[in-house]
């Protein structure tokens, strides 16, 4: 079950500093850098949701400092990837 995500308007958006790896995020990708830097934690937690609607984000990348603006269409549903750095996440075993 995915939820929808309607974004309208302009906004201001500040780049999230630390992600909590193995948790899911709403970013983009630094049209400048091409790093991909989180600007919303995921309401579901789950990564199951869609980003749409006509706004507009305002934000400077954390990496390379790029202001650049986005599109809520542009916008990446991501888990923070710890892993790739070689890290392994393990799964809980709840
Ligand atoms: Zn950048």
């Amino acid at each position: 079950m995915s939820a929808e995500l309607e974004f309208r308007g302009l906004f201001k958006a500040t780049a999230l500093g630390m992600l909590q790896p193995g948790n899911w995020y709403l970013g983009f990708r630094c049209l400048a850098c091409h790093e991909t830097f989180a600007v919303l934690d995921d309401i579901t937690g789950t990564g199951e949701v869609e980003p749409m609607g006509s706004g507009i984000f305002d934000v400077d990348c954390p990496a390379c400092g790029a202001p650049n603006r986005y599109v809520a269409g542009d916008m990446l549903v991501f888990q923070s990837a710890t892993a790739q750095a070689g890290q392994e996440i393990d799964p809980s075993r709840t």
